[in-house]
């Protein structure tokens, strides 16, 4: 919370009737006991903090206009001057309203701080939070806040970079009133007598090729309404590439299992084997190993530096779900032969660690 959330009278040590010289004498006097460049040590950093709140004191307080607002509002008459400047702005027709504010506040619809802060909730997120320094020489412009989206993105997606839809809340002026925030001399029940609603729009933002898990794409100017004319927050697109159940990232390289039959990787096959984006012909070749990896050069994911990765396939051994009787028979004559025990190894190596 920023300095404003305490009393400026009270900053400044002066009544809330205090004359335009009271407030000057009180604030000269002030900032010589105050000066930061008088401190050392610890005490420094707190006069630095009440300097700048005395500085902020002062500059509303020594201005008519926004000592006026102040004492009208309180610690959020700064957000009644943004509310100002958005309903000059909302469109042609609200221009020259000048006393929309004041009308509003006495309203029986519209009253006091509270609603209009609900209003700047609503349009800038929540955050009250101000940036704002004394030392801004106009006044309180403030920058609004960067926003954050996740975006999900699959693996073909992240092969050929992709245009996402994005939909933001974007300030507008209120249709209903034309900007006015009045209608028949009543406030605008649809933009709560502001003049100016939020409307979702769809944007579009490219995404790259070859993205990271993580990665943060900026939009610049697209997120939240700064005040006073500040410039607009950034909005980041976070990239959440969930884990795939076929294809296993590896760097820009790609795994995929390729079931095989037993003979196939004795003998040798020509399948079919899927990619990220067309399925391709590829050579089993004779004598394969389970586990063992077939290379698809150039078919993984684009890499930063240009190029791409290798896609890798992974032959997994697999029985036919049915076994006929003539393969039944076949079965029986490879039983015939004789082979290794295919357990050799697991049994030994099982029976060392029984003795340790
Ligand atoms: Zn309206």
């Amino acid at each position: 919370m920023a300095s404003n959330s305490r009393d400026f009278y009270q900053i400044l040590g002066v009544p809330k009737t205090a004359s335009a010289d009271e407030i000057k004498k009180a604030f000269r006097r002030m900032a010589r006991q105050y000066h930061p460049d008088l401190h050392s040590g610890g005490k420094k950093a707190e006069m630095e903090k009440k300097f700048k709140e005395l500085n902020e004191a002062h500059e509303v307080l020594s201005d008519p206009e926004k000592r006026k607002k102040y004492d009208q509002y309180g610690t959020n008459w700064d957000q009644a001057e943004a509310f100002e400047r958005a309903r000059r702005q909302s469109g042609p027709q609200g221009f020259g309203r000048q006393s929309g504010f004041g009308r509003q506040n006495t309203g029986s619809e519209f009253g006091g701080t509270e609603s209009f802060s609900d209003f700047f909730d609503s349009l800038f997120g929540g955050s009250k939070r101000t940036t704002a320094t004394a030392t801004e020489s106009h006044g309180f412009a403030s920058p609004g806040e960067d926003l954050e989206v996740d975006v999900d993105l699959t693996l073909r997606e992240v092969l050929t970079g992709i245009t996402k839809r994005v939909n933001l809340r974007e300030p507008e002026p209120c249709k209903i009133c034309h900007g006015m925030g009045m209608l028949r001399d009543q406030p605008c029940l649809t933009c709560r007598g502001t003049g100016v609603t939020s409307e979702m729009k769809t944007i579009e933002v490219k995404i790259p090729a070859g993205v990271q898990d993580g990665t943060r794409v900026r939009v610049a100017g697209k997120g939240q309404t700064g005040k006073h004319g500040g410039k607009r927050g950034d909005l980041y697109l976070h990239v959440v590439i969930p884990v795939d159940p076929i294809f296993r990232r590896h760097g820009t390289d790609v795994h995929v299992n390729l079931p095989v039959y037993p003979w196939e990787a004795v003998l040798g096959a020509d399948v079919t084997a899927p990619t990220l984006t067309e399925p391709v012909k590829v050579k089993v070749p004779p004598g394969s190993k389970a586990d063992a990896k077939l290379r698809l050069k150039g078919k993984g994911l684009p890499s930063a530096a240009g190029g791409h990765g290798d896609l890798f396939l992974v032959l997994q051994i697999v029985m036919p779900p049915t076994v006929t009787e003539a393969e039944r028979a076949l079965y029986e004559q490879l039983n015939t032969h004789r082979h290794p025990d295919p357990r050799s190894e697991l049994l030994s190596a099982a029976q060392r660690r029984s003795r340790e």
